[in-house]
């Protein structure tokens, strides 16, 4: 069991991405997937330096100053990334020991780790939000660095066992790359395959923002080299 969780921010009252209530936003360091247009570039290497790590009593203490907010508005705690599913034992852990303060637990995911990690938290997690990038193989691996078979095997699995009530699929409408409007392809894709809460989500032209990283720099560049 992971005692310590590596968080990049914390993000407090928000109101309109994370389903339900007045959340809070944990960014945990780490992700697999280097996707072309990633806003948290600094969560990659998960490293140390750019991270502070939190005991469960002390991400609990973090948290509880919007106790009433929480229970107030049916909100709660959205565990983010990064990858949050790379600290599913912390998270699970997290979740056990806090479940009776009322709270909602909530993830955004993008479901690019080991089974594993999906079933130490299927069962506790309320509500999932599932970044699904693409869902035509070519187009995924252009735009992630992520293994799109596992991808797709794990959303498959996580609505069997979760159901449709539970998961929201956001469809990314990815500027340049989706300029043929592709995200509605990938909607009905997943409409097929029996999900019901179907969000297009517009994402922010890379060239629109400040402060990028080198490293998503040279991601951004290398992924329009390759579609143009
Ligand atoms: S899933 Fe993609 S967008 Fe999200 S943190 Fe990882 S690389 Fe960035």
């Amino acid at each position: 069991m992971s005692e310590l969780l590596n968080v990049a921010a914390i993000d407090r009252i928000r109101t309109t991405t994370d389903g339900e209530g007045v959340t809070t936003l944990v960014v945990s360091m780490g992700c697999p997937l280097r996707c072309a247009y990633c806003i948290n570039p600094y969560t990659w290497d998960g490293s140390v330096e750019k991270g502070k790590y939190y005991t469960a009593e002390e991400l609990y203490n973090t948290l509880k100053i919007d106790d009433l907010y929480f229970l107030a508005t049916g909100g709660g705690v959205m565990f983010g990334g990064g990858e949050p599913l790379l600290n599913s034992s912390f998270i699970a852990s997290f979740i056990k020991k806090y479940k009776d303060t009322g709270w909602k637990f909530n993830m955004e995911t993008s479901l690019s780790v080991s089974r594993e990690h999906i079933d130490e938290v299927i069962d506790l997690i309320d509500f999932f939000i599932v970044d699904t990038k693409d869902m035509d193989k070519d187009r995924y691996k252009l735009y992630t660095k992520g293994d799109y078979d596992l991808f797709y095997s794990n959303l498959k699995y996580l609505l069997s066992k979760a159901g449709p009530e539970r998961i929201r699929v956001r469809v990314p409408a990815i500027p340049v790359f989706h300029q043929n409007k592709e995200y509605e392809q990938n909607a009905e894709t997943l409409k097929s395959m029996g999900f019901k809460d179907i969000e297009i989500f517009p994402y922010v032209d890379p060239s629109q923002r400040k402060g990028i990283s080198d490293k998503a720099v040279e991601n951004k560049e290398d992924f329009l080299a390759k579609i143009n």
